[in-house]
Formats: C-alpha cells, structure tokens, sequence
C-alpha cells in the first residue's frame, strides 16, 4: 500500500497476492458496494491564493467497507478499472458529486466548481457524454460548473480520439483538467492542440519545490506553458506555506492540499463555504 500522508486507510486483504481468485472475490465485493452505496465520496477544496476563496472541489472515491473501514481508491480504481466496473463506479460518483454540488450552490455558493476523475476506459466510451448529460439533466447542475479531469498519459493514448471527446465535451459547456502534468511528457504543439481549461500540476513536483530546485525549474516552465496556452494552472500536493508562497511568486496562484484540507466528507467539506472561512 502507498503512503497516504495522514490518511488512515486499510489494506483491503492482508494476505491479498494479487491471485485471480483473490481478485475475483475482490470484484464480487466491490459490486455489491457500488451497488449499496458504501462507495462513497469525499470532497478536497481548491482555493485562489490571490483572492483568497475557495474555487470548488474535487471529488474523490472512497470505499468505506463495513467490516475494514475505509479503502483507498487506489486499491479498488485499478480492479474497477480492470474488471469495467469503473463504469458504474464514476456514474455513483459522477451522480453524488453533481447533487451535492447542487446543493451547494443554491445554500448560495453558486460559482463554486466540482471536478471529478474520469478513467480511460470511462473517457473513450461511446456513451459517455450520453451518461454525463443525464446525469446534469438530472441534478440540474449547469455544465459549465463540472470540471473532468482526465490524466496525461491519457490524454496522450490516442491523439485525435482524445480531441474528438474533449470537443464534445466542451461543445457541451464542459471544463477540462488534465492531471498529474509533469508525468506524461506530452509537447506543447500538442498541448496546444487539445480544448482543455486547466492543468494540473502533479503533486511529485511539488512535493521539494522549496528545495530541489530542478523541480522549481520544471514548474516555472509548466506555468510559462500554461501561460503561453492561455490555460489555468493549478498545483496539487501542497502541504506547507513555503509552497503555497513559492508558487505565488512563480504564478501559480491556484492550489489544493493537506495544507488547507484533506478530502472529506461532504458535511465537513461545507464548513469552507461559509464566507468566513476564506484561506
Ligand atoms: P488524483 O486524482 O491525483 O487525486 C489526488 C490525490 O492526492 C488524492 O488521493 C488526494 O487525497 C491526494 N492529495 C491531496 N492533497 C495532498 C497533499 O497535500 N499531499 C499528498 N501527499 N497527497 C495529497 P486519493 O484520494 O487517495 O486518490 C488517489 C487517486 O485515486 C486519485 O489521484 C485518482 O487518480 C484516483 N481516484 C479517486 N477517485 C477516482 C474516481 O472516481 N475515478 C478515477 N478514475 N480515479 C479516481
Ligand atoms: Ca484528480
Ligand atoms: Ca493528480
Ligand atoms: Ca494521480
């Protein structure tokens, strides 16, 4: 299991190798989960450093299991990923998180954007803008305040499959993050050729920004990147003051981490709508 900073995760099964069996028990279990909503979803605020606001959330699955507690997503993402049933999984979290961004805004928070994780096999589904229509039809959440991330070594699968489901989704008032920058190498003609809004700087770079300063020298180019795109920048991973300062001096004014807030539950997620609570 990975490190989870501060998180108290379980490990789904101890004596878990990976076996097909152990797997298939696993996918049984997971089903039945998504199925009785013990897939649920946790929300980490994003602020404008600048302007001191909260700008919105991102959504973030979690299992939590009645007998082990809480499973991190990245033990059950990838068996969901492998068996399809990450389908019905982002749909779950898709639905939640749109509903209760709803609510949100109409408690008066009503610029506040909610961004939610698409899979690869998720984004290239046929039906996939079909699915996420009916369910902003139904929350009646105006598009333009859901955000999709999609990761970088994904978007850089298969290049005009990709450009032709970010323009639909645009076309449909729909933003665009690409995640975890940094780790895919995709070029800036490339980049440029993509109808995206934001990306997200990975969290690996941020991690030593204050002292490796390769890592600096990386994010400056990045935020230049962004600029010269006409794109958002936002760094993910921040954990300190000297981070979030650094940043702000190199550009980069938009940021989400342990800093501020880990993901939550959506009743603690509220507590930073309140005007007062501004970073
Ligand atoms: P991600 O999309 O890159 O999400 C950011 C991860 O970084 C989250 O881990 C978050 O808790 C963690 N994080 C946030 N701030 C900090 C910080 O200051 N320091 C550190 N060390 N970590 C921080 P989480 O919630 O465990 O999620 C892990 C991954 O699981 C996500 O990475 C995402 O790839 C995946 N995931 C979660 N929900 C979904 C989903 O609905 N669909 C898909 N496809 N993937 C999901
Ligand atoms: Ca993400
Ligand atoms: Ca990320
Ligand atoms: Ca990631």
């Amino acid at each position: 299991v990975k490190d989870h900073g501060t998180n108290n995760y379980c490990i789904y099964k101890p004596e878990m190798n990976n076996n097909t069996l152990d797997k298939i028990i696993m996918e049984n279990d997971l089903k039945r989960a998504i199925d009785t909503r013990e897939v649920i979803v946790y929300y980490q605020p994003k602020f404008d450093t600048k302007k001191n606001i909260l700008i919105g959330f991102e959504a973030l699955a979690r299992w939590n299991h009645p007998e082990l507690g809480l499973i991190s997503p990245c033990e059950f993402i990838p068996i969901a990923e492998e068996t399809g049933l990450i389908i019905e999984l982002e749909k779950l979290v898709l639905e939640q998180a749109c509903e209760q961004m709803k609510q949100w805004h109409e408690q008066g928070a009503s610029s506040l954007l909610i961004a939610v994780n698409l899979s690869q096999r998720h984004f290239y589904q046929e039906d996939v803008l079909c699915r996420i229509n009916g369910i902003l039809e139904k929350s009646k959440l105006e598009a333009r305040f859901l955000e999709i991330e999609i990761t970088e070594s994904m978007a850089m699968f298969n290049e005009k499959a990709t450009i032709t489901k970010l323009n639909d989704l645009r076309d449909r008032g729909i933003q665009i993050s690409i995640d975890d920058f940094g780790t895919g190498y995709s070029s800036l003609s490339y980049l440029g050729k993509l109808p995206i809004n934001r990306l997200k700087i990975d969290k690996s770079f941020i991690l030593d920004i204050c002292t490796n300063r390769k890592n600096e020298a990386i994010v400056k180019l990045m935020i230049s990147m962004a600029d010269h795109l006409s794109l958002s920048i936002l760094a993910e991973g921040v954990e300190s003051k000297e981070q979030i300062d650094l940043l702000q001096e190199l550009g980069c004014i938009e940021v989400q981490g342990y800093y501020y807030c880990q993901p939550v539950p959506a009743e603690e997620a509220a507590k930073f709508l309140k005007a007062d609570s501004v970073v």
